[in-house]
């Protein structure tokens, strides 16, 4: 039976309020109620889920535990139920249920989320960005934005998310669609300059928008690629958000010049005393005409920050999310609608934010439309595009599918500024995809996925420990028990592992209470 979205929304409000009381104690409280509704762990009562919830809650060494208790301390309770709500009753509970419907009516990708750009203006130019590239006219309307978003919601879609040119150079217009589209989420990527009081204000009035500020690491690697002032302006923008305890999160692009500052430990570290709760990390693209290869990471720089960001998503109380590397968490490649897809200023419906080739327009077809033309058709027929996820791309990792691709569907380059030709942009992506092979295959040996052990027996190669995890005390919790529950270190009773599946679907902590209460819900229901 499907319970109504009201009912959902009460409940988890009351879920949420209860918790939020006093949080350390009521947790506990809460996931005990779940247990007792759902009995013992088994695989249809989700038990090793709630077996990893459980141990977050318990254990407050736990680095996810820290960072849902400072979600909890740190963050303004009217903005946590609102993002919560949107994100976890909209565009999960509900939005999904409505996308799987959806993509087997059409025979297409229905996104989840979809970024857009309201405009092509930025008042930085930033070193190897694509979006300094484009020209500095372009917008998308309110009226496109809003268009967009009603006709996304049609689809189940309640998360969007703001890349560009600046999207707060649009600011006011931002703000509008917040309170039209209250029952969204609004994520954006911002370089802070333009955060200013009055909009931190409004921020805190509407709730539903959170920053991800671009860093490049430290003070002097951020002022070098992004200008003289660019990481003040960022704390500067920190300082306003902190004061009213608003929610956000940094998003961070690694390169072959900046992955020690961006990744390091004394980063990381800076991140969590900022207030931040979770960074988005991506792996340099070489597109555009005047886009520099040598900016991208080597093998050994890749499986550097392949391991370093596992490490500290385990040790670190914030919540890191490494784009070209966790590809076996969403079985691969996101784009083409998938999970998401992106729209441009100038309205160019994209399969991904780094692949600028469309063969449609939203100003011409509607969103439906867009994902039925033969661009979006050929990732839905080509996705996984590798076995190995952490050989994702059809771009980076497999340049010769996004030739294909393009060619096939009659796709064209998006870029304003500058036409690039498919060949142009994967012959910069070959030697990269050769040298990377070798050691993408080796990890996918050495590190099977959890999916992989469960569907295939014959493929899972014996699991050997990572250089950071030899290297742990016993009192860190470790990346590798994973979803199996076991633990694979001798650690036994001890054993603190934490998957990132589990770190997601605890989603910050907060989830135990809506847990409890759906299955409350639903065991109603079942009666
Ligand atoms: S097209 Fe490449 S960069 Fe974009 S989501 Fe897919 S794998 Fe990632």
């Amino acid at each position: 039976m499907q319970v109504p979205t009201s009912v959902k929304r009460f409940a988890m409000d009351r879920a949420l309020d209860f918790t939020l009381k006093d949080a350390r104690r009521n947790l506990p409280r809460l996931m005990r109620a779940v247990d007792i509704f759902e009995g013992p762990d088994t695989p249809r009562t989700f038990g090793s889920q709630r077996s990893m919830i459980r141990r977050v809650i318990n254990d407050p060494t736990n680095n996810m535990h820290q960072l849902m208790m400072r979600v909890i301390d740190e963050v303004d309770h009217d903005q946590l139920k609102t993002v919560f709500s949107n994100f976890f009753v909209n565009a999960i509970l509900n939005g999904w249920n409505r996308q799987n419907d959806l993509r087997e009516k059409y025979d297409c990708n229905i996104p989840w989320a979809i970024l857009l750009d309201p405009t092509s203006a930025c008042n930085k130019h930033c070193v190897g960005c694509w979006a300094a590239e484009y020209g500095h006219s372009l917008n998308l309307s309110f009226d496109d934005i809003d268009s967009i978003i009603t006709q996304g919601k049609a689809l189940g879609v309640y998360l969007y998310i703001y890349t560009g040119g600046e999207p707060l150079v649009r600011k006011d217009d931002l703000i509008r669609i917040c309170e039209k589209h209250s029952d969204c989420v609004f994520l954006s990527f911002t370089n802070g300059s333009l955060l200013d009081d009055a909009f931190a204000d409004e921020m805190l009035r509407v709730k539903n928008f959170v920053p991800a500020f671009s860093l490049e690491g430290n003070r002097e690697v951020t002022d070098s690629r992004r200008g003289e002032g660019a990481y003040d302006e960022v704390v500067a923008a920190i300082e306003r958000l902190r004061k009213r305890h608003l929610l956000f999160g940094f998003s961070c692009c690694y390169t072959s010049e900046n992955l020690e500052s961006i990744t390091s430990e004394e980063f990381f570290d800076q991140m969590v005393a900022w207030g931040a709760m979770f960074v988005w990390y991506f792996h340099y693209m070489p597109v555009g005409v005047n886009a520099e290869p040598k900016l991208m990471p080597t093998p050994e720089q890749r499986e550097l920050i392949y391991h370093r960001i596992r490490e500290y998503r385990n040790t670190k109380a914030i919540f890191g999310m490494d784009f070209q590397n966790d590809g076996q968490y969403i079985k691969g490649c996101v784009a083409g609608g998938r999970r998401y897809l992106h729209i441009n200023a100038n309205g160019d419906v994209e399969p991904c934010v780094f692949i600028h080739y469309s063969d449609t327009n939203i100003h011409e077809k509607t969103l439906l439309e867009a994902l039925q033309d033969p661009l979006f058709k050929a990732y839905h027929a080509g996705q996984p595009f590798n076995d190995n996820h952490l050989r994702p791309c059809p771009m980076l990792e497999n340049p010769e599918l996004l030739r294909d691709i393009v060619k096939e569907s009659g796709a064209h380059s998006t870029d304003l500024e500058a036409e690039e030709s498919v060949d142009h942009l994967c012959d910069k992506c070959e030697e990269y995809a050769k040298n990377w092979q070798p050691t993408a295959d080796d990890l996918w040996a050495k590190y099977p996925p959890w999916w992989l052990k469960g569907n295939d027996e014959s493929k899972v190669v014996q699991r050997q420990k990572s250089p950071y995890e030899q290297g742990m005390s016993m009192s860190a919790p470790c990346y590798s028990c994973v979803l199996s529950g076991v633990c694979k270190h001798d650690r036994g009773e001890n054993c603190r592992g934490l998957s990132t599946r589990s770190a997601l679907g605890a989603g910050l902590g907060l989830v135990a209470g809506i847990a409890a209460t759906a299955a409350l819900v639903r065991h109603r229901h079942r009666k």
